[in-house]
């Protein structure tokens, strides 16, 4: 039996590695319904192909183009948070979590809420809602299986053993395009230069992130909220190889890493094939080619953002969601040239000061935090 499968975020770059697997595993999937913000070509393209039942487009002035271009073809079109909140309600084997930033949350909690299984690469939408979204899962017994590589390396590092022996996870950063320089030398760096990853090829938003090292101290919090564990059981390292990309050690001081090309295509293959594996096309890995695997402590000074929100794991969820929100704003500010790279860490750290501390207890007040927190970095940005 084929898995129905819904791709949200299918023109992202998350999307287009998942759609890749399918294409080249036709027999194990179905595609049922595929979400865009705007990019209503390549959305169009990819619903002739896959032929889904649904199309969510986000965007509401593009739905005439999105209607011309699918008229006639028995695909239901939909549209804006309200379409994709429909598709999300339409119970699938497997929802990818493939939108970019805070705007998967509702989605990913309405999947949740019907049953469907997850594999979320959306890590923004843990960090500021792990908290219901974890419980909820486990309420619904709803698998949520991780797609960012280094979760899904120790996910994958941990099966068959017990979390009661852990001691720590490590999670691998690659170092991002401005390891060798110092935080004064990157402070006017421009947008074109940060968007450069040395081993990755993924989206704006997180390959800023990782420029900042923002990225390594989201996915600790996202690592917490996974695998349930606190603050001093998980730290990330530099590896600039990305070859391997998680490791775990237990009591007895075993540590078991996971290697893999770096290629998103191995951690979703490994979640929508779970609990089987899928045959990919990857580059393989040549061990004898590779003549040293290195591994650095992040320098904190150089990249502050890593522990700001490293040090948010525990604390009241209201200061995640806050950073997030900050850290959404400042990215997209940078990326339109209207803040320094220096001031994405001011922008974050001082939102996540200012803010009144509120308790997230439910979906609602995780949504309104969001846009609050939103308008105190908003103005605060006119400052910097
Ligand atoms: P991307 O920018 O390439 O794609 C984002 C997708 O989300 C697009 O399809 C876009 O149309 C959609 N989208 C964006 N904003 C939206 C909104 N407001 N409403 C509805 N849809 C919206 O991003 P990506 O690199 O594929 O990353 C997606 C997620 O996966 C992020 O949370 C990222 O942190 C995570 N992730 C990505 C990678 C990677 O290699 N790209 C690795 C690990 C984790
Ligand atoms: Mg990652």
């Amino acid at each position: 039996m084929k898995k129905l499968v819904s791709v949200l975020g299918a023109t992202g770059s998350v999307g287009a590695s998942t759609l890749q697997i399918v294409r080249e595993n036709p027999d194990k999937f179905q595609i049922i319904g595929i979400t865009a913000h705007s990019n209503v070509a390549l959305l169009a393209k990819l619903a002739i192909e896959f032929m889904p039942k649904f199309v969510v487009l986000s965007d509401l002035n593009l739905v005439s183009d999105i209607e011309t271009r699918l008229a006639h073809l028995e695909i239901e079109i939909l549209i804006g948070e309200e379409g994709l909140d429909f598709l999300a309600s339409q119970k699938t084997d497997i929802l990818v979590a493939a939108i970019s930033g805070f705007a998967g949350f509702k989605p990913i909690f309405k999947a949740i809420s019907v049953g469907t299984d997850i594999a979320i690469a959306n890590k923004e939408a843990l960090v500021a809602g792990g908290h219901l979204l974890m419980p909820l899962a486990k309420e619904k017994d709803v698998n949520i299986l991780p797609i960012d590589s280094e979760h899904n390396a120790i996910y994958q590092c941990m099966m068959g053993h017990h979390w009661d022996d852990v001691e720590h996870i490590t999670l691998t950063a690659s170092g991002g395009p401005f390891l060798a320089m110092t935080r004064e030398e990157m402070h006017d760096i421009s947008p074109v230069k940060a968007l450069k990853h040395p081993t990755w090829d993924m989206g704006a938003k997180i390959s800023i992130d990782s420029a900042t090292m923002m990225n390594k101290g989201l996915e600790s919090i996202e690592a917490a909220w996974l695998f349930g564990i606190g603050r001093e059981k998980v730290s990330a390292v530099i590896h600039p190889q990305s070859i391997i990309h998680g490791f775990v050690t237990f009591k007895d001081d075993t540590i078991i890493s996971h290697m893999a090309p770096a290629d998103m295509k191995v951690p979703i293959s490994h979640a929508l094939g779970w609990p089987e594996r899928l045959k990919i096309q990857t580059e393989k890995l040549d061990l004898t080619q590779i003549s040293s695997l290195e591994f650095m402590e992040i320098n904190h000074e150089q990249f502050p953002c890593y522990n700001l929100a490293h040090q948010l794991i525990g604390e009241e969820p209201c200061y995640a969601a806050a950073l997030n929100a900050a850290n959404e704003i400042a990215v997209s500010l940078y990326l339109e040239n209207k803040l320094a790279f220096g001031d994405i860490y001011s922008l974050c750290t001082k939102t996540v000061n200012m803010i009144e501390i509120r308790s997230l207890d439910d979906y609602q007040s995780v949504i309104d935090y969001d846009s609050f927190a939103r308008g105190i970095a908003r103005s605060i940005a006119l400052l910097l």
